[in-house]
């Protein structure tokens, strides 16, 4: 019959059985017999490996919740809650072990008419560009988070007064040189670094804000520092509540 389909039947392929083999060695009679129980350890095993499965599934997906709570949606880097984390435990490591301890705040300069200009979206690219900007000037250690709405905030551990001076000035000519197309973009900078007056984490950052505010007073895109002076390095103490 030509044309017609011809179906080959082949036997099922022998199924792979996980098994357990447990053997004894018994006198009987005078000879030794060797007696061996076989089971069929099939279901317990494929159990096992969807449990494992489940388990690596969960840990996946704890890593992705994560990353979401940790990150900011619209740049990347850090959020938030995510920088006062680190904050927190930095500001208790430097207090403990006498290491310096600097926190940068930038604010991006006339961004609203920026806004109302170009649009939202094209604001937002820009907002992407200064975060990658700021990430790609900062070392590995510091964390670059976006703070607020056109607001970034960074964490530099073992940087001393002098060495976040440098690198605010290194992110705001970053930014100011970025190559923008549409406007110039430019930020505004505060610098604050932990001190032995420093009463505690959040001050240190409302001190970089306030450097901040005098940054935009003297007419923009300039780094202040939050002390006029020089600050010593901190001695080492107990943090509060530590
Ligand atoms: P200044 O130099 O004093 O900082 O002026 P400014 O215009 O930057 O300050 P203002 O605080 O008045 O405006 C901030 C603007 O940032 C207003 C808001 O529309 C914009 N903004 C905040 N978050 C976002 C965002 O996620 N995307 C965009 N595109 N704009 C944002
Ligand atoms: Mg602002
Ligand atoms: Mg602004």
């Amino acid at each position: 019959e030509v044309g017609a389909e011809h179906e080959t039947f082949y036997p099922s392929p022998p199924a792979c059985l996980d098994v357990s083999v447990n053997g004894s060695r018994l006198e009987l009679n005078g000879r030794t017999v060797l007696s061996l129980v076989v089971r069929d350890m099939s279901a317990e095993v494929a159990h096992e490996r969807q449990l494992l499965a489940y388990q690596q599934e969960l840990e996946r997906a704890n890593a992705r919740l994560h990353a979401l709570a940790t990150t900011d949606r619209l740049t990347g880097v850090a959020n938030r809650g995510a920088f006062n984390d680190r904050l927190t435990e930095e500001y208790d490591r430097a207090v403990r072990y006498a290491h310096p301890l600097s926190v940068v705040m930038l604010d991006v300069d006339h961004f609203k008419p920026f806004n109302d200009t170009f649009g939202h979206p094209a604001g937002d690219a820009v907002l992407q560009r200064v975060a990658g900007l700021l990430q790609h000037t900062a070392r590995g250690t510091d964390t670059v988070a976006r703070y607020g709405g056109e607001e970034f905030a960074l964490l530099l551990p073992d940087t001393d007064y002098a060495g976040a001076m440098v690198l605010a000035e290194r992110l705001r000519r970053a930014v100011a040189g970025g190559g923008w197309e549409k406007r110039p973009v430019t930020v505004s900078v505060g610098v604050a670094t932990l001190t032995p007056d420093t009463a505690d984490a959040a001050a240190l950052v409302q001190e970089a804000d306030q450097a901040l505010y005098r940054s935009k007073q003297a007419g923009r895109n300039r780094v202040h520092h939050g002390s006029s002076v020089v600050p010593q390095l901190a001695t080492a103490r107990t943090p509060a509540g530590g």
